[in-house]
């Protein structure tokens, strides 16, 4: 679950039509009116139902999903003190030492122990946590390919392209479009790749938000009338090393975690 925990961040995950469907004149109202508690998500008509079940909000409306979220926690921890992490760490391509499994996740460490706590030197996002666990749990360790798909062709990965297309690739070419050397910046600050010429575009990097989970992220600059565009792919085993509500929920996350870092450039 990702907690939304001001208007704006309720605001970027709205359709952002104006529509006036929800009888509040604006979207943006309409995210002040959901942080205040006056109106709940789920009163957009035009909300997708996946993201309705992806985003908590942070105000008293959100206690049942951060219920839910915390029994998923605990689930998962009970399930990782049943495994040996010291012989997972091959096939989840990390190090064990000290009693502690370390993942690298964008290029930084962090560790996880046999009670399936996560800790790290850096800022332990809300978003990182459950994936991170889950991939603890469910990786088999398939090597990378080097085939690279969209996430509609994963398994699941249909049923949750929509959302990924609306709360991923499109906030990510927003952020392309206005701060393309940013973006090439940001995206080195988290030890990724070039990755030239793939699908013949412009800008072209790898992420690892885990070790098995590469992403390709292409973006094409406008050219001769035509609009900028960006896609996003990942492995063709990606499904086999991690659910795709997971990938999902990594990816939006690593989103969000873009457009922060692009407003906070902008002050
Ligand atoms: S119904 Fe949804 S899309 Fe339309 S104005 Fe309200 S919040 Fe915006």
């Amino acid at each position: 679950m990702i907690q939304l925990t001001n208007a704006m961040e309720i605001f970027k995950i709205l359709p952002r039509t104006n529509c006036r469907d929800c009888r509040v004149p604006t979207c943006f109202a309409f995210a002040a009116a959901v942080f205040k508690g006056d109106q709940r998500l789920k009163d957009c008509p035009h909300m997708d139902r996946n993201a309705l079940e992806m985003f908590s909000v942070a105000n008293s409306d959100s206690r049942t999903l951060e219920r839910g979220e915390a029994e998923a926690l605990e689930q998962l921890r009970r399930e990782i003190s049943h495994i040996d992490l010291a012989s997972s760490a091959e096939r989840l391509g990390a190090s064990f030492a000290g009693g502690l499994l370390t993942i690298k996740s964008l290029g930084k460490d962090f560790h996880v122990d046999t009670r399936g706590n996560v800790t790290s030197v850096c800022h332990i996002h809300g978003w990182i946590t459950i994936p991170i666990l889950n991939y603890v749990v469910s990786c088999a360790g398939k090597p990378v390919t080097g085939n690279w798909v969209p996430l509609r062709e994963l398994k699941d990965g249909l049923a949750w392209a929509p959302l990924f297309g609306q709360r991923c690739e499109k906030p990510l070419k927003r952020v392309a479009d206005t701060h393309t050397d940013l973006f090439e910046h940001m995206i080195h600050i988290f030890a990724a790749k070039r990755a030239p010429r793939a699908f013949n575009s412009d800008i072209a990097v790898i992420l690892h938000p885990l070790p098995t989970i590469p992403m390709l992220i292409c973006y094409w600059r406008p050219d001769s009338g035509m609009e900028s565009s960006l896609n996003v792919f990942f492995d063709d085993t990606a499904d086999e090393n991690l659910t795709v509500e997971s990938i999902y929920r990594l990816a939006a996350g690593m989103t969000i975690m873009f457009e922060k870092i692009a407003i906070t450039h902008d002050m």
